[in-house]
């Protein structure tokens, strides 16, 4: 398996090359800025990048879909109810930003339940709204992908249009603490963790657990 977590662009997003060694396939997860700095990991891996998978749509998950684009010719995937982001500054945020960032279109809109494959492994979509209404998490063997829905002792913000805290916390809550407590979870920001940290350690979880 191939797995690099680069940190990127001034949000410092986490970003993750997923795939698998034996067929030298990899997903590109939230490219959210530093192309180039993703481009010198991916030389080295010498492995053909199949996908761009967003968690999300905002900008620090996205901001390096076009460049990634033009270089790989990668399938574009989000889940559908964050598909206008790529596409829409405001709608992304960006339009707060000096340069504004958009997005090619989606190639393959997901939905939870989804499953997508890279190489002989597999990515199963779990839609988790609340921090944005398409956030997904992403699950393969013994490890689970969070985005901006789950972070090692804390979770994602609620206070952008189209989040909603009770939303977030039954994400969390009925889809990602019920998971298996060894596996590693891998945020959207900050260091990784595990499912079992978190259902003791958490502090919006650890008591009602
Ligand atoms: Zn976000
Ligand atoms: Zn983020």
């Amino acid at each position: 398996m191939i797995l690099e977590k680069i940190v990127v662009g001034d949000l410092e997003t986490n970003c993750y090359i997923f795939g698998s060694a034996k067929e030298k396939e990899v997903a590109v997860i939230d490219p959210g800025g530093s192309p180039e700095l993703i481009f010198s990991v991916l030389y080295g891996l010498t492995a053909r990048v199949r996908y761009i998978i967003n968690t999300h749509g905002h900008v620090d998950h996205i901001a390096a879909n076009r460049q990634l684009k033009k270089r790989t010719g990668a399938e574009i995937c989000i889940h559908r109810a964050d598909n206008e982001m790529l596409i829409d500054a405001r709608k992304n945020f960006s339009n707060l930003l000096a340069v504004p960032v958009t997005s090619p279109p989606a190639d393959r809109l997901l939905q939870g339940g989804d499953v997508i494959q890279v190489g002989e492994l597999e990515l199963k979509v779990i839609h988790t709204p609340g921090h944005s209404p398409g956030g997904i998490s992403l699950v393969s063997d013994g490890l689970v992908f969070t985005g901006d829905t789950l972070f090692a002792g804390a979770i994602g913000r609620w206070d952008f249009p189209g989040a909603s805290y009770n939303l977030l916390l039954a994400s969390v809550r009925n889809k990602l603490l019920v998971l298996s407590d060894d596996m590693i979870v891998y945020p959207g920001h900050g260091p990784i963790s595990t499912i079992g940290a978190e259902k003791r350690e958490n502090p919006f979880f650890a008591s009602r657990w």
